[in-house]
């Protein structure tokens, strides 16, 4: 039984195999971008596909690296205008 490296929790099957293949894939494909944020969503997508994070864990830290992300464009905007 794996373990979440994050909550400790055991980390289920429920996620298909074929589900993880796209996922990383799409980890993959994302652009080398400068934002710190993209980075950390890439590096969290891939430890969910490796199994080293559960699925709860990956959902909550990607809702919360996209909230940042989106405040931080909220505020480039407001200082651009
Ligand atoms: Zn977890």
């Amino acid at each position: 039984m794996r373990t979440c490296f994050m909550c400790k929790d055991t980390i289920d099957n429920t996620v298909s195999n074929s589900r993880l293949r796209e996922i990383k894939k799409a980890a993959k494909d994302f652009p080398g971008s400068k934002k710190e944020e993209m980075n950390q969503i890439k590096v969290l997508t891939l430890k969910f596909a490796n199994k080293k994070i559960c699925e709860y864990c990956y959902l909550k830290e990607m809702a919360f690296l996209t909230t940042v992300m989106r405040i931080k464009a909220m505020k480039d905007k407001e200082a651009s205008s």
